[in-house]
């Protein structure tokens, strides 16, 4: 972080960044909040809930059905004070998890919503640790603490112990449950007290000159300010204050307190965000690493959404500016295929308004509308051949085979199915022998997901079933190695829908001979999208 270059002004003010949170924990109430504070609504309960793990299957298809407006919330785009943030959204259910993986991927930091009363949950924990692989940055917001919620203490303990983070306290709750009164904040010494009768207006902070100012005894009650000073006391005994460095390298967090649904504590955390929050960061790439502030544009597909109308087989890919300044109209090079791509109606998300993007700077997120030629892990630049990596592609845990309900429109089939591979919805294997598809997905819900998108965009009722392997591994190796490999394990050999050559199996115990007998061959759980 440090000895690197000024960035240009635009670049410097751009805060990109996801929400990370175990479903229920308040994510949409404080994106909906983001939005309020940013300007970009004007009242809250305009972001539909999205929390994909509280819903059915129906609900997930009415919201399938809806996509126009999911994906707009996929990236939004709002200012706050001088600055401009990206908040890139992540599907809660951790049946998407690969796709919330790649979107870390665009990112610079997170923040990690927890719930007062419940702490550290197996979500929350499972997201932590995809953000501690990147060594990304991470804000945490305590979230509902106008409820009954635990010690403050004994929160921290937990993030602490269960992370394996350092954690520093930017706010302090004064109270708590029904007499949770609000915060200090411990950045700015000033008080913030909560309003529960108005939940949709901005909160109006008190500045105090430090803890002895005899303004708190006036707007705190006694018996809560004695509790609350003796605390303060301690945590500062106990606990670090916020590092900025530890916090841009990934191993403090500092944590604030509030109440989302009051729209309390949340222009605390943006401050938080704008102020200690990382600019857009270098980007690994081979053969050299892109820095944001490099004058040629570059930039990467981390998620890809199709079908957006089914009228129109259109797709969006997203892209994450790596680097430079993009303009609209701009031909970029498309560094798989090394063709050059006019890239002239980019869309920028607002809210959830979709707008032309004129222009859009290193950290933004802009959506590039195309036919399928854009798919995740490609790097676009001006020419130069650079490809951004770190998007892995995970082995799937289950495997179906898919049949079309009419045997004649396998076809049909097979295109759908690439199409929502290359979205990375699912991996699809072709196997040498035998005839059919066998799809691999993270979680079971995906395959209801894929059935009933294919029927609602293709008209193709499918046929999921039992398939006889439950392990995919792709094969690595020099080709000779792996050409023989091959021959001799026929049955158990499949191409994805890359091309690349896949170990099919029902037993570890046929990974660890193939270890074994073919030592020049490897078999991967995971490879890299390029
Ligand atoms: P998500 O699943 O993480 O997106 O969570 P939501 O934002 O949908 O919130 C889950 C539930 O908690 C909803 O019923 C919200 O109204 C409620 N909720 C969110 N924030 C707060 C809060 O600060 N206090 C209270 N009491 N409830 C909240």
């Amino acid at each position: 972080m440090s000895n690197r270059p000024e960035l240009p002004p635009e670049i410097a003010r751009r805060r990109t960044f996801a929400i990370i949170s175990h479903p229920d924990a308040g994510k949409t109430t404080l994106t909906e909040k983001f939005l309020l504070y940013g300007g970009a609504i004007q009242m809250a309960g305009q972001v539909r809930a999205k929390g994909e793990a509280r819903r059915t299957r129906s609900d997930f298809m009415q919201m399938e059905k809806d996509r126009g407006i999911s994906v707009s919330a996929s990236a939004m785009s709002f200012d706050f004070d001088t600055y401009r943030f990206n908040l890139v959204d992540t599907p809660g259910h951790s049946d998407f998890s690969e796709d919330t993986y790649r979107t870390l991927t665009a990112v610079d930091a997170a923040v990690m919503v927890i719930d007062g009363a419940k702490g550290v949950e197996s979500q929350t924990q499972k997201l932590f640790e995809v953000c501690r692989l990147r060594d990304l940055p991470i804000l945490t917001f305590c979230n509902k603490m106008d409820r009954e919620s635990r010690d403050t203490f004994e929160i921290i303990d937990e993030i602490q112990e269960n992370l394996a983070i350092d954690v520093s306290p930017a706010s302090w709750p004064i109270g708590r449950g029904r007499d949770f009164v609000g915060c200090y904040d411990l950045l700015r010494d000033e008080l913030q007290l909560m309003d529960r009768a108005d939940r949709n207006t901005i909160a109006e902070s008190i500045k105090i000159k430090g803890l002895d100012d005899p303004k708190l005894a006036e707007l705190v009650p006694a018996d809560l300010l004695e509790t609350f000073l003796e605390e303060i006391e301690m945590a500062r005994e106990l606990l670090p204050p916020l590092d900025p460095k530890a916090l841009l390298e990934g191993t403090m967090t500092p944590i604030w307190f509030g109440s989302a649904i009051n729209s309390f504590g949340v222009q605390e955390l943006m401050n938080g965000i704008a102020t200690y929050g990382p600019e857009p960061q270098i980007q690994n790439a081979e053969p050299r690493k892109i820095a944001p502030e490099e004058s040629k544009v570059a930039g990467f597909v981390f998620k890809v959404q199709a079908n957006m109308d089914p009228k129109h087989r259109d797709r969006v890919a997203f892209l994450r500016m790596a680097s430079g300044h993009f303009k609209r109209g701009m031909k970029l090079t498309h560094v798989r295929t090394k063709k050059p791509m006019a890239v002239s109606n980019p869309v920028l998300f607002l809210a959830s308004d979709r707008e032309l993007a004129e222009e859009a700077w290193a950290g933004d997120i802009i959506g590039i509308p195309n036919h399928g030629q854009l798919r995740i892990g490609d790097t676009l630049t001006e020419g130069e051949a650079i490809r951004v990596t770190g998007i892995p592609s995970f082995a799937p845990e289950l495997l179906q085979t898919c049949r079309a309900g009419d045997p004649l429109k396998s076809k049909h089939l097979e295109k759908a199915l690439m199409q929502f591979a290359e979205e990375g919805a699912a991996k699809v294997f072709k196997p040498t022998f035998g005839s059919g598809y066998i799809v691999g997905v993270v979680g079971a819900l995906q395959f209801e997901v894929l059935a009933s998108r294919i029927e609602l965009e293709y008209g193709l009722p499918v046929r999921f079933e039992a398939s006889q392997f439950t392990s995919a591994r792709w094969v690595a190796g020099d080709q000779a190695a792996k050409d023989k490999f091959i021959a001799a394990n026929k049955q158990h050999i499949a191409t994805d829908n890359d091309g690349d050559t896949v170990y099919l199996t029902r037993l570890q115990w046929d990974i660890d001979r193939v270890e074994r007998d073919y030592p020049d061959v490897s078999l991967t759980a995971t490879k890299e999208m390029m």
